[in-house]
């Protein structure tokens, strides 16, 4: 088969996976237009400081050994296979990067022959691109369950960040429905990039990495010292994981208390939550997709988690699913209405961060100034504070501007919750928060 032919096939196979943030869309160039879109291929991430970089994203081989029932590319689904070499596509990526369609590289890959021999191909491909093309663009590279250590410690020195799916939330889940994986497999790659992670930030704070020759296996002489510190420092950016929502029926409380977890113990620097989709006429699974609203209010339980203080017992029980009528801060501040209102002027920078309709920058804007003096209702439309929600939960120099009744209250933060998701949709899990 042609590469064209092949390359097509790898990056339709890789865009179920979110873990490097977002999934093209399908538009075509019209006649007299300038450019045009693909559901597949380049996708676009987002960098920790909030720059956007497009990426290829792509399997190495979609002829997958493991039947995971939710996976397009199980070995049961009936769809055309693949594979690219990794001379083949450290070219490709070459090529695309020196045309300036891309800045780095999303690899992934289905199980071909066994998990060390994917792993293998994985490392081979990045460490090439490394040390033989001299690429320094982004490289997302997957960890393969149940591959040996030695090689996704290796990986990680030539990735900027590496992720390894949990897919289903449950053990129980994973024994049903993708039974060649275990809990084990998944969690022990975790554990050991967390301590590479880990380890990497402290060897460069010590500014001891030329000692640590015997840890770190690199193939050319040891760069200067100056040098080593950049090049030996594994996975700068992070781990991540995605949980596939509505595949079992594992609730939102459950899915939240892993991610809680999971942020806690092994330092991920995201968790995705794609809602489940039904390809190829699974048997084992729903038939209709899971709406999208759930997928969406979990992208916000988590913000909470992760930078609102919140803890995930606050908010959810592990026998529940969300409310998708309100955003979760909405809801739990219409839960706990003996918290409010709090006095703008007084009130601790944490409990700010509580209101509805106060955003991080919002609570760190009010924070600042009101050091200066006393703040009014017009300093704070002035801070772009999102008042139709705030005002139901603070009061200002002592005056109250709300809704005083509480059902009038809870309806009118429905349709506000439900305006907010209309305007940004999709595009919840790369919102920098204000909730
Ligand atoms: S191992 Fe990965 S590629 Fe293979 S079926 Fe399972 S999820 Fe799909």
């Amino acid at each position: 088969m042609e590469l064209n032919e092949r390359v097509k096939i790898l990056s339709a196979g890789a865009k179920y996976d979110v873990s490097c943030s977002s999934s093209g869309s399908n538009r075509n160039n019209s006649a007299n237009g300038i450019g045009s879109t693909a559901s597949c291929g380049i996708c676009h991430s987002f960098t920790q400081d909030g720059r956007c970089i497009s990426l290829l994203k792509i399997l190495m081989s979609n002829d997958c050994i493991f039947d995971c029932q939710y996976c397009i590319n199980r070995r049961s689904n009936d769809v055309e296979r693949a594979t690219i070499t990794p001379n083949e596509l450290c070219e490709l990526v070459i090529n695309l990067y020196k045309r300036n369609y891309i800045e780095g590289l999303f690899l992934s890959s289905a199980v071909i022959q066994s998990p060390d021999q994917t792993m293998e191909n994985l490392l081979n491909t990045v460490k090439m691109l490394r040390q033989v093309y001299h690429f320094n663009g982004y490289i997302h590279l997957k960890a393969i369950p149940h591959a040996d250590q030695f090689l996704v410690e290796q990986a990680s020195l030539h990735a900027d960040r590496m992720s390894i799916n949990i897919e289903l939330p449950s053990a129980q889940g994973l024994k049903a429905l993708a039974p060649a994986k275990t809990k084990e497999s998944i969690i022990k790659p975790m554990r050991l990039l967390s301590d590479i992670y880990q380890n990497g930030r402290e060897l460069y704070k010590d500014n001891n990495l030329l000692t640590s020759k015997d840890n770190i296996m690199i193939d050319d002489a040891l760069p200067k010292k100056a040098e080593a510190k950049q090049l030996l420092k594994p996975i700068p950016a992070g781990q991540t994981t995605q949980l596939i929502v509505g595949a079992t029926s594992d609730t939102d409380g459950i899915i939240l208390k892993l991610s809680e977890a999971l942020y806690r113990i092994y330092q991920l620097k995201r968790v995705y939550y794609p809602a489940y989709i039904p390809v190829g006429n699974p048997t084992l699974l729903p038939t209709t997709p899971v709406n999208k609203r759930r997928e969406n209010r979990l992208y916000q339980a988590d913000w909470l988690i992760r930078f609102y203080g919140f803890s995930v017992d606050e908010f959810i029980t592990p026998e529940v699913n969300l409310n998708y009528d309100l955003d979760p801060k909405s809801d739990w501040a219409m839960r706990n209405m003996d918290k409010f209102p709090i006095e703008i002027n007084s009130a601790p920078y944490e409990v700010l961060l509580r209101v509805p309709g106060i955003g991080i920058k919002g609570a760190w804007r009010i924070n600042k100034a009101r050091k200066y003096g006393h703040l009014d209702f017009d300093d704070l439309k002035r801070m772009r504070i999102v008042l139709k929600r705030a005002k139901n939960f603070i009061t200002v120099n002592g005056k109250f501007f709300g809704i005083d009744n509480y059902n009038r209250l809870n309806n009118y933060m429905m349709s506000e919750s439900a305006e907010q998701l209309n305007m940004f949709g999709n595009y919840n899990n790369v919102l920098t928060g204000e909730i």
